[in-house]
């Protein structure tokens, strides 16, 4: 009989931050629009900047733990953003991964991709499966790796594996961890087998979201990935990560909101649990004596096990570079960046030369020689 060992750092109050990378998709332009050009840039790997519309002669700067430019490959996204930590979730550790921004900057790009170009998930579940396959020989431990595949849509939980299936509850063992009694979980012994489970339980997805209003840009997508690991000699200690990879609902729910409480208050009705994920990454990442509020949606409550604590966790935040975006695209970054603020002060506005609009630079410069009228 497999005793089970409660993955805890031992009562140590201690939690993780949330890593915070940006990803910057190329600029789409449409023919029929007039083409304004972007609004924001990258500036480093670390930097980017953004126009300021309360005054276009300014640009607003912010800084993260990485910034992706729009030549970046999803090789390039995967190994610096996801593949370093995977290997935690061998050694009976959580991690997560999150797609944030508005709709149509690219987050099912980042997580699922194509076949030509395949995204986190694809790459992801591939290295677990090569990870565990390095460590097989002459290790003490058995390995098994499972999959459950889940929607939160109006806060409630649908089983993406069985498609008629209700509304979930969501629970919490003796040791903490969450679960989601009668969610199917599906053993996978490789990346094939886990295609064959994912690919159509995906589609049949997208194919509803177009009857029912846009739901893909509103549900949340989780795709959890359990490592359980079996010590092959007796006593049988077992240990179980778990890694979620979610493409979240849109952040446009939050448009032009600013960082102001009250309309972010509002649109938080719209979508609690994306609400409820920007108070906990921000109560995470301000290190902030106050409760982490994992209770108060069902995103939240679930990947309470995984997000913070001695979790790992990243959110690539997707941004778009034109104009029609400008607002939502603020208002990501704006999210992003502020539990930044307080650790590293990233945020500076300073004043630039803005060579994207030159008919305002002339006027300026006309006006700074002191011959305006
Ligand atoms: P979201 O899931 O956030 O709504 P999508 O991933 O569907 O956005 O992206 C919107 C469009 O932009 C899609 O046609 C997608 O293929 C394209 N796209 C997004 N990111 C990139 C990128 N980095 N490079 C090339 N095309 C991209
Ligand atoms: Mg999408």
């Amino acid at each position: 009989m497999a005793q089970r060992v409660a993955v805890s750092d031992g009562g140590n109050k201690k939690t993780s931050r949330v890593r915070v990378a940006v990803r910057l998709r190329p600029y789409m332009s449409i023919p029929d629009e007039k083409d304004e050009g972007p609004c924001v840039r990258g500036l480093d790997s670390q930097n980017l900047e953004i126009i300021n519309w309360r005054n276009a002669t300014e640009t607003v700067k912010y800084h993260f733990d990485v910034f992706h430019g729009e030549q970046t490959t999803q090789q390039e996204v995967f190994l610096t953003s996801v593949k370093p930590i995977l290997p935690h979730i061998l050694n009976g550790q959580n991690a997560s991964v999150f797609a944030y921004g508005p709709t149509g900057a690219g987050k099912t790009h980042t997580m699922l991709g194509s076949a030509k170009e395949p995204g986190v998930i694809p790459r992801a579940v591939r290295e677990v499966f090569n990870l565990v396959k390095a460590k097989d020989e002459g290790e003490e431990w058995d390995y098994k790796i499972g999959m459950s595949y889940l929607e939160i849509y109006n806060e409630k939980v649908l089983d993406l594996l069985s498609p008629n299936s209700q509304d979930l509850p969501i629970r919490e063992d003796k040791d903490k961890n969450i679960l989601i009694p009668g969610l199917t979980h599906t053993i996978i012994t490789s990346f094939l087998d886990f295609d064959k489970h994912f690919v159509p339980a995906t589609l049949n997805r997208t194919t509803a979201s177009t009857k029912l209003n846009q739901r893909s840009s509103r549900s949340h997508a989780i795709l959890l990935i359990k490592v359980v690991r079996t010590r092959r000699v007796p006593p049988q200690r077992q240990q179980t990560g778990k890694l979620y990879l979610v493409d979240l609902a849109g952040s446009e729910d939050n448009r032009r909101t600013g960082n102001q409480g009250i309309r972010l208050k509002e649109s938080g009705a719209i979508n609690l649990s994306l609400f409820t994920l920007s108070k906990v990454v921000d109560s995470l990442n301000s290190g902030s004596a106050v409760r982490v509020p994992y209770r108060d949606s069902k995103l939240t409550r679930l990947l309470q096990d995984s997000l913070g604590g001695s979790a790992h966790s990243v959110m690539i935040t997707n941004i778009a570079p034109e104009y029609k975006y400008y607002f939502d695209t603020f208002s990501a970054l704006n999210f992003a960046a502020k539990s930044k603020l307080i650790v590293n002060k990233p945020f500076t506005r300073e004043t630039v030369a803005v060579p994207v609009l030159p008919v305002k630079r002339a006027r300026e410069e006309h006006e700074a020689t002191g011959s305006g009228t």
